[in-house]
């Protein structure tokens, strides 16, 4: 029975890619850092200092809303988001609330089996994070509770999309959209390991018939994008069940237990924080000239959706190649350094053999050697190199094991695959003559099959090709055996 419609919306927090804070300049720590090694008294809340905006976490912001279609306000204003917690050494985080910095976009995400739906972005705004408590045990029955203040300050855009997410799957879709999105514009790492992405989900169902939505029930800090799966799909069974039995579901903020796979309440409606925003006093209205907006346009340059249409379209990759190669923006600017080597009237399957070798051996060998995505195009196969190998084995010049071989031969040392061939003597032998010769022997060695041939036994050339790769070791064209066994024995 499942006639009940959910409606999703999701808060995402990214950690912004700054070297350092928000409104100090205290560095960013890593989190192996020693606690309380990276702050100073602004981030720290002391009483006379005074907080100013990180040029850098603003052009960062500004390039989320550009890549995310959103209207980039030209003015925006911090706020004060009151309320106490002993992370919070201010008892207020600096955020923004009645005028963002970005509002009115959307996200385009890819739904299984085919098609897409557009996810609207309520808006994108700046704020700092808070510090970070340790809850422990101590001795004498006495828990006690440290605190690190590394995080305050740090500074993050929290993206906030309209209710259109119907199900866990399109969350995930558009979880991933996003991070692949904020990673090709620079903006966040989005290591979900490291908490630069966190995710918040509000959840209501409606029974189909009704109009109005259901109470929303907030599931709140999410770490990864299985918990979120998760955390969705168990608490649409929550609700539905609870529906079911005639209950309300009350308004609600609620935390994923991963252990249990369940929601647990985290607090009610009584007990939600009144704020109290108000203007941040210490910090002057936020203004985006038109010059600035016009430089992070043309360093955003073309977004990942836009390349992974236009590969399709200019070289007839299929949709999931086309989608592998746009998944990081300096691997897909590897591949079009390929695909510029390749000679201009090169057909579609030379764009299909380079994305195969990409995606096969390269990928294989960039992930056993840990090779960055930035220094594919220093560090690993030129592109020149590379799409020669691809035409060569697809011309059939080199077979898919002495490939392998030049590929590895090639990989950070300059090598040419011709030179390689040259020097590892695996060119392989198109010599009609020696061809012939081999496939006379391989008969010769294999009277059954060639009688089975005969027959009408097409599979029966199989264990004479095989002969003829075995005697020529490695090196004779298949094709070229194929066709002077067909010809000798037809003969
Ligand atoms: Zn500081």
């Amino acid at each position: 029975m499942n006639n009940f419609e959910t409606v999703i919306g999701l808060e995402v927090h990214a950690q912004l890619n700054t070297a350092t804070k928000m409104f100090c300049p205290c560095p960013q720590a890593d989190y192996k850092a020693g606690a309380n090694s990276a702050i100073c008294p602004v981030c720290t809340g002391q009483p006379g200092t005074l907080p100013a905006a990180n040029v850098k976490a603003v052009e960062l912001g500004v390039k989320t809303g550009l890549a995310l279609n959103c209207r980039v306000n030209e003015i925006s204003i911090f706020a004060r988001k009151n309320y106490f917690y002993p992370d919070l050494p201010k008892s207020y985080q600096v955020s923004q609330f009645d005028r963002p910095l970005c509002e009115a976009g959307s996200v385009e995400i890819d739904l299984k089996p085919s098609g897409s739906k557009t996810i609207r972005v309520a808006r994108a705004h700046l704020e700092e994070d808070a510090g970070k408590s340790l809850h422990a045990l101590g001795s004498r029955a006495l828990d006690y509770t440290l605190v690190d203040f590394n995080r305050c300050g740090v500074p993050l855009i929290e993206i906030v999309s309209e209710p259109d997410i119907s199900s866990a799957d399109e969350a995930h879709a558009y979880l991933t959209e996003l991070k692949r999105i904020l990673q090709w514009a620079g903006v966040s790492q989005c290591d979900m390991e490291k908490g630069e992405l966190r995710c918040d989900v509000n959840i209501s169902l409606k029974a189909a018939a009704v109009k109005e939505l259901g109470q929303k029930v907030e599931i709140k800090n999410l770490n990864s994008f299985k918990a979120v799966k998760d955390a969705i799909n168990s608490e649409i069974a929550r609700q539905t069940a609870m529906i079911e039995r005639g209950e309300t579901v009350a308004q609600d903020t609620r935390l994923w237990n991963e252990k249990e796979q369940k929601t647990v309440p985290m607090r009610s409606k009584e007990m939600a924080h009144d704020y109290r925003y108000f203007p941040e006093p210490d910090l002057v209205p936020l203004r985006i000239a038109a010059a600035r907006l016009e430089t992070a346009k043309n360093e955003l340059g073309e977004l990942p959706r836009a390349r992974k249409t236009r590969f399709m379209k200019d070289f007839g990759l299929n949709n999931y190649d086309a989608g592998v190669l746009t998944s990081d923006r300096c691997l897909s600017a590897y591949f079009e350094a390929c695909m510029k080597e390749a000679p201009p009237s090169a057909a579609e399957g030379e764009a299909k053999a380079v994305a195969n070798l990409i995606t096969g051996e390269f990928f294989a060998r960039a992930n056993e050697l840990k090779v960055n995505p930035e220094d594919y195009l220093s560090k690993t196969i030129s592109p020149v190199s590379l799409v020669k190998l691809a035409a060569l084995t697809s011309a059939g010049k080199l077979s898919a094991s002495a490939a392998k071989t030049v590929f590895a031969g090639s990989w950070g040392t300059g090598k040419t695959p011709e030179a390689l061939m040259g020097e590892l003597g695996l060119a392989q032998v198109s010599d009609s003559v020696q061809i012939e010769a081999w496939a006379r022997e391989a008969i010769a060695a294999n009277p059954d099959a060639a009688k089975d041939f005969k027959n009408g036994n097409e599979k029966a050339l199989g264990p004479i090709v095989g002969m003829v790769m075995k005697k020529s070791g490695g090196k004779a064209n298949p094709r070229l055996a194929n066709e002077a066994i067909k010809k000798i024995l037809a003969a």
